[in-house]
């Protein structure tokens, strides 16, 4: 894969905030069927629309060219793209400050220490129950087994600084929250819970009725710890809280209630190369039809990705009354 090697001012949009952070979705299929994210019964995308992994290649060394220094490669489910470690061996020779993936953990076990050696730094691996029935309910036909066997295979890998996701829903997993904390408080490792969004109409419940908000989540929390913000934020949605006898970090991701638009860095790629600004309006440009007519040169792709930056709206709107508010499902967006 080539590398471009003109260098800029970097990738500043409308309302003045610097793009730094770019993730990528490598695919919009998955071994799971999250209840939240997805329908029973999905159609992926044909093969031809997806990106090459050259072509996601490209994408980032594009990105990294105009001053991104975080790239999350994401899905649909990262690791079930076949050939995948071509693309993380190439991105992880492009000096980003922060590489990192999120995955659902059931192909760590086979993974986790080519991902560490190809100079990953970090994982975000999803995680709803420690319960299996309740997990299988969730994920439609994950196996909580296999995700526990890929967290274990990511700590001996010497990933540091793994964190869990969790989408917390009323009925559901809210009885789990202060189990969780326990998980990651024997384990060392960092957990965010994150607010349902409202990304495709899902066929299991409507929103309205699980939605449980950050807030809520951090009350009952705080029946056993007393948290402390942490001033000092990662670059992503996240608000973190200390605890006072743990290292373990509690994040929340409440695109509801604290609206984090603001300090917004980030742009996604979705599988089909749809460069998309924000999570929570359609704004985007193809990039597809860009690199498969430049398939040597990388400077339209470039330009096309500085004019887009004009495109990225200052704020989303989501509401939690159950209206279907983006048509995309998350695998598609790229979580
Ligand atoms: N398959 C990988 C995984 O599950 O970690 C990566 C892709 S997944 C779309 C990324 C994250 O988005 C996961 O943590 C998942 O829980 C979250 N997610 C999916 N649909 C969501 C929704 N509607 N609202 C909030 N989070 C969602
Ligand atoms: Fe798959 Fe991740 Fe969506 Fe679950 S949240 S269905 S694991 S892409």
């Amino acid at each position: 894969m080539t590398k471009t090697i003109q260098h800029t001012e970097g990738l500043v949009d409308r309302f003045g905030r610097r793009v730094k952070y770019v993730r990528l979705s490598v695919t919009d299929r998955c071994d799971f069927r999250c209840v939240y994210c997805m329908t029973e019964k999905m159609t992926f995308l044909p093969r031809d629309q997806v990106l090459t992994l050259e072509e996601i290649g490209r994408v980032a060394s594009v990105f990294v060219d105009l001053g991104v220094e975080k790239v999350r490669l994401t899905g649909g489910e990262p690791l079930v793209r076949r050939d995948v470690m071509q693309l993380v061996d190439y991105i992880g020779t492009l000096g980003l400050k922060d590489f990192t993936m999120t995955t659902n953990g059931s192909q760590l076990p086979r993974f986790a220490k080519s991902l560490k050696d190809s100079g990953m730094h970090r994982l975000n691996i999803s995680l709803d129950s420690l319960d299996a029935e309740k997990f299988k309910r969730i994920t439609r036909n994950g196996e909580l087994r296999k995700v526990i066997d890929g967290i274990d295979a990511a700590q001996q890998a010497g990933f540091q600084r793994i964190k869990l996701n969790t989408v917390i829903m009323r009925g559901r997993n809210d009885d789990e929250i202060l189990e969780l904390i326990e998980f990651v408080r024997q384990r060392g490792i960092d957990i965010s819970f994150i607010e349902e969004m409202p990304l495709g109409e899902v066929s299991d419940h409507g929103r309205e009725e699980t939605f449980c908000s950050s807030d809520e989540v951090k009350d009952v929390i705080e029946q056993r710890y007393s948290l402390t913000a942490i001033k000092q934020q990662t670059g992503g949605p996240s608000r973190y809280y200390a605890m006072q006898d743990s290292p373990s970090r509690i994040g929340f991701i409440s695109p509801h209630s604290h609206n984090f638009c603001g300090d917004c860095n980030r742009v996604r790629v979705t599988a089909e190369g749809r460069l998309l600004l924000c999570l929570g309006n359609e704004h985007s440009i193809d990039l597809r039809p860009i690199l498969r007519a430049n398939p040597t040169d990388n400077e339209p792709l470039r330009q096309a990705i500085i004019e887009a930056m004009d495109l990225k709206p200052e704020r989303h709107h989501f509401t939690t009354d159950g209206d279907v508010q983006i048509v995309r499902f998350m695998n598609m967006t790229g979580g």
